[in-house]
C-alpha cells in the first residue's frame, strides 16, 4: 500500500506518517529527513541539497527523484511505503506514477492535511526536532513539549530547531511554494479518487494523533483496501 502525505509545512505530516508507520510497518520515507541526514553527514548529495533547503527552495528533480527511486527499491518498502514530502509538484507526481507502475504498484491513499495559515507559522516556529538522525522525533514546545526541556523523551539527545524553521524568509518561501506548486496535487489526486482531506487545528481540537488513529483504524478495518495489509 502506498500512502502519500500532502499538506503545507507545519500541518503535522511527519508526526502522522510516523504513527501510521509504527502501526502498519510501512516505512516512512521523508525526503526532507533524507536530505537533512545527508547534510549532517556532509555527503555530496547533502552539500548539493543544502543550498536550496536553507533558502526554502525545492531541491531540483535531478537530485530528488533518483533518491526517491533508490529508497522505494529497498527491501523494507517492498509491501508499501508512506511518502512524506514527495511528490511536491505535478511533475514529481507524474514521475511517481511512472516509478510505481514500473514496480507494479500505485498510489492507494493521499492524506491531505489542512491547517489555518496562522497556526502553520506558529507551529513551524515552535517545532523542535531530535538531533539524533536515527530518532528524529518531532516535538512542539507549545502543543507537544518534551518531558525535559530541550531533551528528546525517546533517546535523550538534544532537541534542535530546524534551520529553515527559524528563518522567517525561508518559512514564507516554503509556504509560497506550497501554494503555487504543491497544492495543485490536491486536485490531481482527487481526480484519481484517492484523496482523503483532514483538518488538523487547535480550533476544532483535532490534532495529528487523532487523525492518525482514525486512519490506522480504517486501514486495519480495510475500509481503505491495501493489498498486503
Ligand atoms: P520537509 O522536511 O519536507 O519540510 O523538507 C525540507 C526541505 O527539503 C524542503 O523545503 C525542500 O527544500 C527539500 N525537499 C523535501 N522534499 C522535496 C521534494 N519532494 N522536492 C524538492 N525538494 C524537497
Amino acid at each position: 500500500m502506498v500512502i502519500i502525505m500532502l499538506g503545507a509545512q507545519g500541518t503535522g505530516k511527519g508526526t502522522i506518517a510516523g504513527i501510521i508507520s509504527e502501526q502498519t510497518n510501512f516505512p516512512q520515507i521523508s525526503t526532507g529527513d533524507i536530505f537533512r541526514k545527508n547534510i549532517s553527514e556532509k555527503t555530496e548529495l547533502g552539500v548539493e541539497a543544502e543550498q536550496y533547503i536553507a533558502k526554502g527552495e525545492l531541491v531540483p528533480d535531478e537530485i530528488t527523484v533518483p533518491m526517491v527511486v533508490n529508497r522505494l527499491n529497498q527491501e523494507d518498502a517492498k509491501n508499501g511505503a508512506i511518502l512524506d514530502g514527495f511528490p511536491r509538484t505535478t511533475a514529481q507526481a507524474e514521475k511517481l506514477d511512472e516509478i510505481l507502475t514500473n514496480l507494479g504498484k500505485k498510489v492507494d491513499l493521499v492524506i491531505n492535511l489542512s491547517t489555518p495559515k496562522e497556526e502553520l507559522i506558529d507551529r513551524m516556529l515552535t517545532r523542535r526536532v531530535c538531533s539524533n538522525q536515527d530518532c528524529k522525533t518531532t516535538y512542539n514546545i507549545k502543543l507537544n513539549p518534551p518531558k525535559v526541556e530541550g531533551i528528546c523523551d525517546k533517546c535523550g539527545a538534544e532537541l534542535k530547531q530546524r534551520e529553515d524553521d527559524s528563518n522567517a524568509e525561508a518559512i514564507n518561501r516554503r509556504l509560497e511554494i506550497y501554494e503555487q506548486q504543491t497544492s495543485p496535487l490536491v486536485e490531481y489526486y482527487d481526480k484519481k479518487g484517492v484523496l482523503r482531506t483532514e483538518t488538523v487545528s487547535t480550533s476544532i481540537n483535532r490534532m495529528g494523533k487523532d487523525v492518525a488513529e482514525d486512519i490506522v483504524k480504517d486501514i486495519k478495518n480495510s475500509s481503505i483496501k491495501g493489498d498486503e495489509i
